[in-house]
């Protein structure tokens, strides 16, 4: 794949899924309010727009093409100068194999933002070293840009389970509390697994839905506008307690686990997972504008073609999550959210 296909894609329209808009917007009870929104306007930048460019599972360790679909991303969220870029994780492990692809997304330029996904220790590797391979602060952590708040979360804390951990445990819960408590802006959640309301991957997100709920329902406004995962390589929005949960696609493809033609059999070859996915033939992220003057969060999408045969061609079943054509699509679709 070369780096200017990505300019073929057309970013999907703005309110083309007025369905899934209204869906997802529901009937919000709480509203941010204005002297909150004031303060926090006073430290954002001149036009009161916030960009954040968002990827969520670019898999390097599985494609052949990881340092060109970022190079797409980079390239794209330095032309529309975002303030900051989020990894929503399972991006690469800390193998020297990875230097170039870390090195292509270090060049950006503003803030960035690691969240870290399952696969980021695969072979072995611990937490704290893909941490510091993405010269991240921390497993969790919280940092202000521009008159937004925030939070990144570790969705991968053990709890003695077997396969993956997918838990948030206690002591981080404790320090989420209080650092939502010590915050007066207008506040994101990152975390790779969702923690929606589908309960599909974290055992313990009814626990930390209910931490962003109370802190909502105790200062009495929407503080926690936004949750940001990825993992599931679905596209869609479900709201919890007035918070809107944002599903964000794979920027390369969906997992399937049975092996079929896809790539050439040369990239089969030196890549032997691939052939497991259903690829999306160009790179997919979300481009978000945050208008702290308008009250409105705008989520630019994307949308592009599958290489091979789709899941169903395939032979899977449609069901109302993970195989559901509705969620699973080479596409992340552009919505409105009013805060
Ligand atoms: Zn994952």
């Amino acid at each position: 794949m070369r780096n200017e296909n990505a300019s073929f894609i057309k970013p999907t329209n703005a309110l083309v899924d007025r369905r899934r808009f209204l869906q997802a917007s529901g009937a919000c009870g709480l509203t941010l309010l204005a002297p909150e929104l004031a303060r926090s306007r006073a430290q954002g930048p001149r036009d009161e727009k916030i960009r954040l460019g968002v990827i969520a599972d670019v898999h390097q360790d599985i494609m052949h093409d990881g340092v060109e679909r970022i190079t797409a991303f980079l390239s794209d969220m330095q032309s529309q100068q975002a303030h900051g870029i989020v990894n929503l994780g399972d991006f690469c492990v800390p193998h020297s194999r990875n230097d170039p692809f870390m090195a292509k997304w270090n060049e950006f330029t503003g803030s960035k933002f690691h969240v870290l996904g399952n696969h980021d220790t695969d072979g072995g590797f611990r937490r704290e070293q893909t941490v510091e391979y993405y010269q991240s602060p921390g497993r969790y952590f919280s940092q202000d840009l521009h008159g937004l708040h925030l939070i990144a979360l570790d969705g991968n804390d053990p709890d003695g389970k077997p396969g993956y951990p997918c838990n948030v445990n206690d002591e981080q819960l404790k320090w989420l509390e209080a650092d939502l408590q010590a915050t007066h802006l207008p506040t994101v959640i990152m975390i790779h697994q969702p923690i929606d309301g589908f309960d599909k991957h974290v055992r313990s997100s009814a626990k930390v839905r209910e931490v962003l709920a109370n802190e909502n329902r105790r200062v009495g406004f929407r503080k926690i506008i936004l949750v940001l995962s990825g993992h599931a390589h679905l596209d869609y929005i479900k709201e919890t307690d007035s918070i809107p949960h944002v599903q964000i696609n794979s920027a390369s493809y969906a997992w399937v686990g049975k092996k079929h033609a896809n790539y050439s059999a040369e990239i089969q070859a030196k890549y032997p997972s691939i052939a497991s996915t259903c690829p999306y033939a160009e790179p997919l992220w979300a481009s978000l504008t945050f208008d702290l003057k308008a009250g409105t969060i705008q989520i630019q999408g994307r949308e592009t073609t599958w290489v091979g045969p789709t899941p169903w061609e395939l032979g899977f079943a449609e069901d109302d999550y993970q195989r559901s054509r509705e969620l699973s699509r080479p596409a992340i679709a552009s919505h409105r959210i009013d805060i």
